[in-house]
């Protein structure tokens, strides 16, 4: 059973999704708070709500935004804009805190959300708070880093049904999946080599279960990808093979945070890289006027790819 507590208005946009913009996306946190302090926390004035939040100890849904809504839960706008957030009760450090009883509810919201609104189950389009793109780059040591390294992606889409694409050889010039809980990042081919990036932040140097990219070279039971733009060795029994669009960077290109038009680049690839083409959306300009959406579809067309741990877009006419 589903519980309503509604949000706070002032906490939300209300909108009438998926008629002004269609819904994209599902973005899964952890609340490092207690399940009645998030509650508090969402009919309070502080700017903050979600859709859904689940209990802990039982997995007990409340539901205080409705999906038509924009609730404010990703620290982006944009994807504020074409998401549902779902809170766990849980702690980013205590993977106990990721009960049996709350995966299981969390993975019946997702199937009831995917089926009505027709969201791939896929960690493109089922993203954790810490996959989401900073917006810009003055913001970009703000954005969250929940549910972290304990929440078991894995665990969620066998909870989901989703059964695992064939294994198909890994090639050079094709993508590769992250098969693993995640992946530890390498500079060389060699475990005694040093990680990519900076030892106290494993976002910078881990890749996670179900992130996709692209095999720009081997080198024994080693392969390496192109990760937040630098060349990153991990161990070919982590990945499987996949047969996927690929974006082979030819000069230099912007990339994006956000879909909305203006948006600035946070970022620039370079020649030679290589990344999977997760998907491909067109442009948003959205604004809250009063409490309300207003929603109009642009002109551009932007790719969505892993960039590193969070995804990025680059726009297709750029290429
Ligand atoms: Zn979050």
């Amino acid at each position: 059973m589903i519980e309503f507590k509604p949000a706070l208005t002032e906490n939300y946009t209300i909108g009438d999704r998926p008629t002004d913009v269609s819904i994209h996306y599902i973005v899964i946190h952890a609340t490092e708070l207690s399940y009645p302090d998030t509650i508090a926390r969402f009919q309070n004035p502080n700017h903050v709500s979600a859709h859904v939040v689940i209990r802990q100890h039982d997995g007990h849904r409340t539901a205080m935004v409705a999906p038509k809504d924009v609730a404010w839960h990703a620290g982006n706008w944009d994807m504020n804009c074409r998401s549902l957030g779902i809170e766990q009760e849980a702690y980013v450090a205590d993977a106990t805190s990721f009960t049996e009883p709350m995966m299981g509810a969390l993975a019946s919201q997702i199937l009831e959300w995917s089926a009505q609104y027709a969201i791939p189950l896929d960690r493109a389009h089922l993203l954790g708070h810490d996959n989401v793109a900073a917006p810009t780059k003055k913001v970009r040591t703000q954005m969250h880093r929940d549910p972290g390294w304990s929440f078991d992606w894995e665990r969620l889409f066998q909870k989901l049904g989703v059964v695992p694409a064939p294994d198909l050889p890994v090639n050079i010039g094709q993508g590769v999946r992250i098969v693993t809980h995640y992946a530890d990042l390498f500079q060389y081919p060699a475990l005694e080599s040093s990680v990519i990036g900076r030892l106290a932040d494993a976002l910078t140097y881990r890749a996670s279960y179900g992130q996709e990219f692209v095999c720009v070279a081997e080198h024994g039971a080693w392969l390496a990808i192109d990760f937040n733009g630098q060349r990153a060795w991990l161990r070919q029994s982590q990945v499987s093979g996949i047969r996927r669009p690929i974006l082979k960077v030819s000069r230099r290109m912007a990339i994006y945070g956000s879909t909305q038009s203006g948006a600035p680049a946070t970022g620039f690839l370079q020649p030679d890289e290589q990344y999977v083409i997760t998907d491909e959306l067109a442009g948003l300009q959205t604004s809250d006027v009063a409490g309300h959406l207003t929603a109009h579809a642009t002109h551009d067309v932007f790719k969505q790819i892993w960039y590193g741990h969070r995804l990025a877009y680059v726009k297709a006419n750029e290429e």
